[in-house]
């Protein structure tokens, strides 16, 4: 076919622009780029499209992006990333994400970028043998990469299980003419140096690229220098990963000059995500610095749930605005560079430099048409021959896109797409949205199964307690009961407790307490921190002899997050905190363990002593001789029945 009449924009070694020019495909592949004039002269075709009033482009190349999250696209906004992350996106994908959400969503997805003129992508997520069926029927040419973490993925109980899947992925799909498949260790904080390594070795193996997260935010660079010594970069490098041919690194916002020549020498590519880096608020790259330094530097959208679209045209013109701010200069990444981000550098990324990334004799022929003349895009000046690169970037839109063509193929014509029933794709895509958002407004309205889906993986109880808590009026009566001949002490710690407690407007909600533990050595220094989250429901279970509960059925996890994490995780109506001194005794009376805390509440301040006895419990007859139990120790100590307290701290500290 000829595509003719139109500006070429070659995007090739010399940045050659032919006004009136044309190309000539012949197969899968561009036979012929020069002026109309002479393209003509020496090819034909029954298919002859005219391209005058257009632009012929390069197709361009998403560089970093994880396609079937089309399908969580506008789940959730406006949130930090860890709490989008792991309190949203990732409890909803190990729900929903199976090989049919993937082969849909990445079906939408490839519909939107061959509207917005994109031809080849690099993805990262799970069951990416059903987003290459999927891609591969669009079309389109991807390097797609299977994700690596080492907690459970949706398509993985282990990491070993998710090196496997990616090893037959590989061996099926490595000849294809479209697709490249490999590997994707999520993130270094997602990985630990083993599986990193094991990463890299099936790369290796295969002589593959690597995609991977890389110093995305602060906290992510911090937590890689607590735990490793080490920036992110470094690290990465000093365990080898970076030997690889080519990584392919998405992000890099928080990155200094050593990394950056790191990076330089190890031939890592950057894939630039201006938008997402925006809206979660992770900062600006130092993309001019980086292109400095002779850093090939890509661009991506990352995910539709995290942009939220797969819009290269705006991404590029974010590149181009974003690089002029910090530091404050107008002639940083002009126009054409971010063109060029937006394929040429986008091909060696993918290392597709050799088969796409520019209009050039040889290359595949991943082709788009582009109308040049639509109201936000008139008049033009022909003053500078670089006018055409802020036409694109600054002014088109990925809608001016009118055709599209990947590898030879038709994928657009005219707006209409040829490999994809999008209505029925758009219709499926909401059955899928109504679904999903069913699942999470009944969690929203429970905090236990919040609770439950932040705290996955990690070890988790439901507990009873058989319990009293009394006013004391000195603290050494306490020895009375230690020093009781049942008694044996087998432990005695001394903690100061933050308790911060979320409460809900719904009382049933229940209620979920942060608390942190200091624990102080004899010397009263904090000796050992401890996080933990508590749910308790409000139901009091049974009262055994008017003071003696059998408490509510409660919930823990260890905290693994701040508690800024679970405040906008948990957004509750209200919050109280509670703090106090406690001295805890495990002591073993007749033989049963029982647990005996002193506290005096700190904040808000109280005078009174208070006395806890309790005793974790599974059944109703061990809840009856545990209470008698408790019964004889206050006999002991001498409390009056009186003096008991059946309110928790929080709730008489109110009042
Ligand atoms: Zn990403």
């Amino acid at each position: 076919m000829i595509l003719s009449g139109g500006t070429v924009v070659t995007m090739d070694a010399d940045y050659r622009v032919l006004r009136d020019g044309a190309i000539a495909i012949v197969e899968h592949k561009i036979a012929a780029v020069d002026t109309r004039e002479a393209v003509l002269a020496e090819y034909h075709s029954d298919t002859l499209v005219n391209c005058e009033g257009q632009y012929i482009l390069p197709g361009l190349i998403n560089a970093h992006t994880h396609v079937p999250m089309t399908l969580l696209r506008g789940l959730a906004d406006d949130l930090r990333l860890d709490v989008w992350l792991m309190g949203y996106i990732m409890p909803v994908e190990r729900e929903f994400v199976r090989e049919d959400f993937c082969r849909l969503g990445t079906t939408l997805a490839c519909a939107e970028m061959i509207r917005g003129g994109v031809t080849s992508f690099a993805d990262m997520y799970y069951f990416e043998a059903e987003i290459a069926e999927a891609t591969a029927q669009a079309g389109l040419r991807a390097l797609l990469c299977e994700s690596i973490l080492k907690f459970p993925a949706p398509d993985a109980e282990t990491y070993e299980d998710s090196l496997a899947y990616t090893r037959d992925f590989i061996e099926k799909w490595r000849e294809h003419p479209l697709i490249t498949p490999t590997v994707a260790p999520h993130a270094p904080y997602s990985n630990t140096e083993e599986t990193l390594k094991r990463c890299r070795d099936l790369a290796l193996a295969y002589n593959l690229p690597i995609m991977i997260h890389i110093a995305e935010t602060r906290r992510e660079v911090d937590d890689n220098l607590a735990e490793y010594g080490k920036t992110v970069v470094p690290w990465v490098k000093d365990i080898g990963l970076l030997d690889v041919n080519r990584v392919i690194a998405a992000h890099c916002v928080h990155i200094d000059e050593h990394e950056m020549r790191i990076m330089h020498k190890y031939n890592v590519s950057v894939a630039h995500c201006p938008s997402a880096n925006l809206k979660l608020s992770s900062g600006i790259a130092p993309v001019a610095q980086m292109l400095a330094m002779g850093i090939n530097v890509a661009i991506g959208t990352d995910g539709p749930a995290s942009n939220n679209d797969l819009d290269m045209f705006e991404e590029m013109r974010l590149a181009a605005l974003l690089a002029k701010v910090t530091p404050p200069d107008p002639t940083a990444v002009p126009a054409r560079t971010a063109l060029q981000m937006a394929t040429r550098n986008g091909a060696r990324a993918l290392r597709l430099e050799q088969v796409t990334g520019s209009l050039e004799v040889g290359k595949f022929a991943d082709v788009i048409v582009v109308d040049a003349n639509p109201a936000h895009n008139a008049p033009h000046f022909d003053v500078n021959e670089d006018a055409v690169y802020s036409q694109l970037v600054y002014a088109t839109k990925s809608a001016d896109v009118r055709h599209t063509i990947c590898h030879g193929r038709w994928l657009m014509r005219d707006r209409e797409l040829l490999t994809i029933d999008e209505a029925r794709v758009l219709h499926e895509a909401q059955v899928v949205a109504q679904e999903v958002g069913a699942f999470l407004k009944a969690r929203e309205q429970n905090p236990l199964s919040k609770l439950i889906a932040v705290s996955l993986g990690v070890e988790r109880a439901e507990s009873f307690e058989v319990q009293v808590k009394a006013v004391i009026d000195r603290a050494d009566i306490v020895e009375v009961l230690l020093n009781h001949e049942a008694v044996e002490v087998a432990r005695t710690v001394h903690y100061k407790q933050y308790d911060t407690y979320f409460l809900f407007a719904n009382e049933s909600y229940g209620r979920v307490r942060y608390r942190e533990d200091y624990r102080l050595d004899a010397k009263d220094d904090v000796a050992q921190v401890r996080t933990r989250l508590t749910y308790t429901s409000m139901d009091k279970e049974r009262t055994f002899s008017d003071m003696i509960l059998l408490s509510r059925s409660r919930f823990i996890a260890p905290a693994t997050q701040p508690l800024r994490f679970y405040r906008e995780y948990f957004q509750p109506a209200s919050e109280r905190i509670l703090e106090k001194e406690r001295r805890r005794w495990r002591i073993l009376y007749k033989g049963v363990l029982f647990f005996v805390n002193l506290d005096r509440l700190l904040k808000p301040a109280m005078s009174d002593l208070y006395i806890e006895l309790k005793a974790r419990t599974w059944s109703l007859s061990d809840a009856e001789i545990k209470a008698s139990y408790i019964r004889e120790m206050l006999e002991i100590l001498g409390v009056d029945r009186t003096k008991a307290v059946t309110q928790d701290y929080l709730e008489f500290a109110e009042a």
